[in-house]
């Protein structure tokens, strides 16, 4: 952290102690112009070492009041650089699109832990609906929302243009699970529906792993009024640094 030296009237740098204000900030006065100013404290840039350290902690399951703690910058930082790294997540998830590939999907409840209901979310559920590849193993599509066919739409919709067209999808559980809105949305000749979970099983094991690396980013998330938004971006960015380690 540095401080402003010079006063904000004149730029002179030649400033003494002058009391301190009602909350308590010490006040200076510029012995040039007299004008009095409380030094505004403002902060350095987070280094380029400090940024890829965050990031790489950011794709772990690590909480984020640790991430502060480690490298030592204060939440609203971590959150503004959180925002940044976020955005620049490509609408792909950086997956590679194969041909005829076959493709696993699974409807899965997020965990919405106690926090929930200290915020009167209870009822808010959200469901992370997933595609994955299963040569490449690389997530194609996500999608969060309600677990009917509402939610397997928005699934649909996320899914690369070529694979709509070529894919064929695999799904498994018991008939009163959730298939019948896969039924509903994804063509017939492209659905394959298994009562056991053979062919699924990739995914499921994904789905493991995802929980393994972003569950705390979800939890402390919950604190804020954009949660929903915070939550997908960050499945969507470890999901996509899932997907670029398995690039080849
Ligand atoms: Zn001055």
């Amino acid at each position: 952290m540095f401080q402003q030296h010079d006063c904000p009237a004149c730029g002179s740098t030649n400033a003494v102690k002058n009391g301190s204000t009602y909350y308590g900030k010490a006040r200076h006065k510029c012995k040039a112009c007299q004008r009095q100013f409380v030094f505004e404290r403002t902060h350095e840039p987070l280094s380029d070492e400090c940024k890829r350290r965050v990031e790489l902690m950011l794709a772990e399951r690590i909480s984020l009041d640790a991430i502060c703690r480690v490298m030592e910058i204060k939440q609203h930082r971590l959150y503004a650089y959180m925002d940044e790294l976020y955005d620049g997540v490509p609408d792909d998830l950086a997956c590679s699109v194969a041909e005829d590939a076959d493709v696993e999907l699974i409807n899965a409840d997020c965990e919405a832990d106690e926090l929930w209901s200290f915020v009167g979310r209870k009822t808010d559920k959200q469901w992370l609906w997933l595609a994955l590849d299963r040569r490449s193993r690389q997530v194609v599509a996500l999608h969060v929302g309600n677990r009917g066919e509402e939610g397997a739409k928005g699934l649909w919709r996320a899914l690369p243009e070529g694979y709509r067209r070529r894919a064929t999808f695999y799904t498994a559980g018991r008939p009163r699970d959730d298939w019948a809105a896969y039924k509903q949305v994804f063509p017939a000749d492209q659905h394959r529906f298994r009562k056991t979970k053979k062919d699924t099983n990739h995914v499921e094991r994904f789905f493991c792993t995802l929980r393994q690396r972003c569950s705390r980013l979800v939890r402390l998330s919950l604190s804020f009024s954009k949660e929903l938004d915070r939550h997908i971006k960050s499945i969507r960015f470890v999901v996509t640094n899932y997907n670029l380690s398995l690039q080849f």
